[in-house]
């Protein structure tokens, strides 16, 4: 399958950029084959699709809450009728297996448009009780044009987020997806334009350096919500520190699971294994990447983990008999296959399963690698420190309970974590003291919408994905006092 050359949306318009290049995007379940392209935006892109954003803002802001919902929830139910049609873009263009994650990730977006045009009247104000004499009330109003730059590994949930979230509120956006997977999001604004405005949604189509850039820093620009690496969010900040602009970072995470004595060893290594995101290749901000085992369960718990891991099967993203698909690209690749040899080369550490991938048969057509553990491992070494972003899990013992919720909340990061045991005291215990933004306990799932979202520390600040999310990051509060004696 190869969907073609596919415009950006620039007004109501699909166009190609003014420059006239384009970008290839690959098959990662395929080296060397070409899903389609996109066209190569740059500043002069940047700035048509910002400008179309800001007058469309005058009119957009006006609409009330409730119609905008309506829009929002007719998008989410026409995202459902054409769902396969979605999937099967994410999955060739990002690798990730269609029944796993690619499917699940188009319905996932349905249910995002769907949930934000139901609480639409809901962005409301308050009234202030200061004096029998005054009226003093507040008001939530959109701050403008929102610039949305979303990575590539859930590039069709983030951006129905971003969409949904800034438009809702009453804003216009000018939105970047990744240049590794920004098809399906493209097939996705198609179905969003036929429900909008001209100017109320613009995607923008680019690297980070030639289109990412110019977005940040265009002065017309009153809101960046950016979510992708640490090291690209801190020039965002600085985007947004130039011009005293509001900024929402959701970054990276190296998140911790912490599994106590009493859980149940079978329930709790299907729970792992869904945290590890071992089905989108480890690829996931929120993956329970470092495994905290009590040493007395620590060899019986990994033996059956390998046992569950030898089970998945790895290929091709399409066919619905796979679980899991392909590593992004060739950087990434290699990035992973380079933290897995320098883990293997610390003292102790044990490879349990997985490694360096194929270098030959059918595997090698593609970047995919088994998923990987890595046994007797130091919180203190950098496969244990850094984001890998990929399906290498580090297995770490402890002995009491403190010094695995010290050895967890050793990070720069603090996005997500898990919890496993049945003892109640122990868990609330222990997800209080954690510091993420979200600790899940006995599970192991992702993001629902309704559930406010994001980072302590590094990981970055600022919510979304809820109501309040919505309204903290995507509105601004105004308040009016009026004296009723004039
Ligand atoms: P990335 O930071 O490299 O890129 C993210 C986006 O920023 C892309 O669209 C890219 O083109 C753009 N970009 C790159 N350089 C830029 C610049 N200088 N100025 C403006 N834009 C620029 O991230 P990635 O490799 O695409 O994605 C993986 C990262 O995303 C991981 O760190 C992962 O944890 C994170 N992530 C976080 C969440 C979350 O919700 N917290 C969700 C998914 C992914």
């Amino acid at each position: 399958m190869d969907v073609g050359y596919q415009r950006m949306l620039i007004n109501g318009e699909w166009v190609e950029s003014l420059g006239g290049q384009s970008i290839p995007v690959e098959n990662p379940g395929r080296k060397g084959t070409i899903v389609g392209e996109v066209p190569r935006g740059k500043t002069e892109d940047v700035e048509r699709a910002v400008l179309s954003a800001f007058r469309a803002f005058e009119t957009w802001k006006k609409v009330s809450p409730r119609d905008r919902g309506r829009s929002m929830i007719s998008i989410g139910e026409a995202i459902e009728v054409r769902a396969e049609e979605i999937a099967k873009i994410i999955a060739l263009e990002t690798g990730n297996a269609i029944r796993t994650q690619s499917r699940p990730e188009a319905m996932l977006a349905a249910d995002i448009f769907r949930y934000f045009g139901g609480v639409a009247s809901e962005i409301k104000g308050e009234i202030v009780p200061l004096g029998e004499n005054l009226l003093s009330y507040s008001r939530r109003e959109p701050i403008g044009v929102v610039g949305g730059i979303i990575p590539w590994n859930s590039p069709v949930g983030l951006a129905a987020l971003k969409i949904a979230m800034a438009i809702t509120a009453g804003n216009t956006l000018v939105l970047k997806p990744s240049s590794e997977a920004p098809l399906a999001v493209l097939a996705m604004a198609r179905i969003c334009s036929e429900f909008l405005p001209p100017g109320a949604l613009n995607v923008v189509t680019g690297t980070g350096s030639e289109c990412g850039i110019p977005l940040a820093k265009n002065p017309l620009v009153r809101k960046l919500s950016f979510t992708g690496s640490r090291e690209i969010g801190k020039t965002i900040m600085e985007a947004g520190a130039e011009r005293i602009m509001p900024v929402t970072l959701e970054l990276g995470g190296k998140s911790p699971q912490i599994v106590f004595p009493d859980a149940d060893e079978q329930q709790a290594v299907e729970g792992v294994f869904l945290a590890m995101r071992f089905t989108r290749q480890g690829q996931s901000c929120t993956a329970g990447s470092r495994l905290f085992l009590h040493e007395s369960i620590y060899d019986s718990f990994l033996e059956k983990l390998v046992k569950k891991l030898k089970s998945i099967k790895i290929g091709a993203p399409l066919d619905e008999s796979t679980d899991m698909g392909a590593i992004i690209n060739e950087t990434q690749f290699e990035k992973v296959c380079s933290f897995v040899k320098e883990g293997l080369r610390q003292k102790g550490a044990i490879l349990l399963t997985g490694g360096l991938p194929p270098s030959e048969g059918p595997l090698a057509q593609g970047y995919f690698m088994e998923p990987t553990i890595i046994g007797n491992v130091s919180n203190e070494w950098r496969i244990a420190r850094e984001e890998i972003f990929g399906p290498v899990l580090v297995a770490i013992p402890w002995k009491e309970e403190e010094e695995a919720i010290r050895m967890a909340n050793e990070s720069h990061y603090g996005l997500a974590a898990f919890v496993w045991t049945h003892d109640i005291g122990k868990a609330l215990r222990t997800a209080h003291q954690i510091e993420s933004g979200w600790v899940q306990v006995n599970q192991g799932v992702g993001i629902v919408p309704g559930q406010s979202y994001g980072g302590f520390k590094q990981s970055g600040f600022g919510r979304e994905y809820s109501l309040e999310g919505m309204l903290e990051s995507f509105t601004q509060r105004k308040s009016i006092t009026v004296n009723l004696q004039f």
